[in-house]
């Protein structure tokens, strides 16, 4: 008899192991999922605060390993950020589209306008602009755009029809200036590189709305590339997402039903072993004893039979589950990295300064904005600079504009050697920089931006065989509580004023 209860110790034995190994291979899977999550909610940073805020939730809440239904409210949470987050990007297209189509409108009932440009006009509005549907990196410089295109036309309604032979310096430096900022690739490159040819040789009226037409133009392709690109993107992430979000469910409600059973089983084991120890202790005979634990032995067996039966049905099951949405985050996974590329290599460059390859005022805006938002949060140090080449429209004067503009890129490469990898710099535009230091305060900051004072001031530059000394300004501020960017900028720029009209070549604080 103690040998077969030894083999119903062992069978119980095995079945506590089982048991073990199928938590185990859970825990693993469950595991995966998380860190995937967490992934995958890291790739939507920065598109809008609340959802990173909610993200960084999510994210926590993963680390802390939190039960899966107490994650469900904020991934729907997270699913309606992200469904407006479509929503806004259609209202930003609409009101693009409607700025343009007013001031091409206008532009259509001016007399005078050259054939080929109302021919382009009407392509524009007819069937073009139907493909501005925009990512907001564009908005901006569109928006320019569209500024210079009523320029033009004011130019051009003020004049009336004598107009064809009206030149406008001014706009067509504009123009150029925001061709500049325009980074394509391949075709779009080649075309604006014509157009940026033909503004340089002309300054009439007429060839600059044209180009401004055909800027508008290259911009529409471009961006109805890339909006379907990010598109397709969301509307794959907000699927799998809710998939994720139905299996979790589906799989803490199958585990929750599983485990009342096996309590069931369990308890019914139990209560066997008890009854056979006492019946056993009870029995007055061999044989009573023998017919007892045959009898007992047996449903007790049926009954482990019973539950590993139980735990593989589980175990399929979950594989099952977790094999399925394994193969959607898969796919998901390629299409992320795939469309992470694009977006990084697109914003890379339109936040990217042509001449000095340091960030540009967008890039700068967005950054400020950003640290401002963390600030108001954590209320850590931080400290803004304002930086600005002295007397160099003397240098452009003196030993011309390309001169100047290599002047610029040597500044600009000695600025971003002399900073900290965690600083921000940009060139916020002309011969002045900005710098933002997270985490630094402005006492603190007095010594590395006096060092990068001399570092400009120690560049040997040498004009005509002329060697020549050139210096910066600087001002500097710390962002206080209950400052706005604007108004922690506009104390930068006092600083720099000051150094500026105390002899320039320094540094000033503005606490
Ligand atoms: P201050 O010490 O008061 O700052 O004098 P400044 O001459 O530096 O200041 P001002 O604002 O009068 O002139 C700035 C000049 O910078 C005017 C403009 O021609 C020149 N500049 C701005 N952007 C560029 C550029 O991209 N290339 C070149 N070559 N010159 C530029
Ligand atoms: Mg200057
Ligand atoms: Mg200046």
């Amino acid at each position: 008899m103690s040998g077969q209860l030894e083999v119903l110790n062992k069978k119980l034995k095995q079945a506590i192991d089982t048991r073990k190994v199928l938590e185990d291979a859970r825990k693993q899977q469950v595991d995966t999922l998380t860190h995937f999550a967490a992934k995958l909610s890291l790739s939507c940073k920065g598109m809008d605060i609340e959802l990173d805020n909610r993200l960084a939730k999510f994210r926590s809440a993963l680390n802390k390993g939190v039960d899966f239904e107490n994650l469900a409210p904020l991934i729907t949470e997270i699913l309606s950020l992200l469904k407006n987050q479509e929503a806004q990007q259609l209202s930003h297209q609409r009101e693009l589209h409607n700025s343009v189509l007013t001031a091409g409108k206008l532009l259509q009932k001016t007399k005078g306008l050259p054939d080929d440009t109302r021919r382009s006009l009407r392509n524009l509005l007819d069937h073009q602009l139907n493909e501005i549907q925009s990512t907001n990196d564009f908005i901006p410089i569109l928006n320019r755009l569209v500024s210079i295109y009523h320029q033009a036309l004011n130019v051009k309604l003020s004049l009336g029809t004598a107009s064809t032979s009206t030149t406008h310096p001014k706009l067509a430096k504009e123009l150029l200036t925001l061709a500049n900022d325009l980074v394509f690739e391949e075709e779009a490159a080649d075309s604006v590189k014509a157009i940026k040819n033909k503004i340089s040789e002309t300054d009439s009226v007429e060839e600059l709305l044209s180009a401004a037409i055909e800027i508008i133009r290259i911009i529409a392709t471009n961006i109805s590339d890339e909006r379907q690109s990010a598109q397709s993107f969301l509307v794959s992430l907000n699927q799998t997402l809710e998939e994720l979000h139905h299996s979790i469910v589906a799989t803490s409600k199958h585990s929750e039903s599983m485990s009342t059973e096996f309590e069931k089983l369990n308890k019914r084991i139990e209560n066997k072993i008890v009854n056979l120890t006492k019946q056993t202790q009870d029995a007055t005979s061999i044989s009573s004893l023998k017919a007892l634990v045959d009898n007992e032995l047996k449903s007790l067996s049926s009954d482990l039979i019973a539950k590993e039966r139980l735990e593989q049905e589980d175990r399929q099951a979950l594989i099952k589950n977790f094999h399925d949405i394994n193969a959607r985050v898969g796919s998901l996974e390629t299409k992320l990295s795939k469309y992470k590329k694009r977006l990084h290599d697109q914003r890379f460059k339109s936040l990217l300064d042509g001449l000095t390859k340091l960030p540009n005022r967008a890039a700068f805006d967005e950054r400020f904005n950003h640290e401002f938002h963390l600030f108001s949060v954590q209320e850590s140090d931080f400290t803004l600079v304002v930086i600005d080449v002295d007397h160099f429209k003397s240098i452009n004067d003196r030993y011309g504009h390309s001169a100047g503009d290599k002047t610029l890129q040597v500044i600009a490469k000695a600025l971003q050697m002399s900073i900290r990898k965690s600083d921000f710099i940009a060139r916020y535009g002309g011969e002045e920089f900005v710098l933002l230091m997270p985490g630094m305060s402005v006492e603190h900051a007095a010594v590395p931006l006096e060092k990068l004072r001399k570092a400009v001031k120690a560049i040997p530059f040498k004009f005509k065989n002329k060697s020549v000394q050139i210096t910066v300004s600087v001002g500097a501020t710390q962002f206080k509580k209950g400052d706005t960017p604007l108004i922690a900028f506009d104390r930068a720029d006092d600083a720099l004023y000051k150094a500026k009209n105390t002899g320039r070549d320094k540094l000033c604080i503005n606490p």
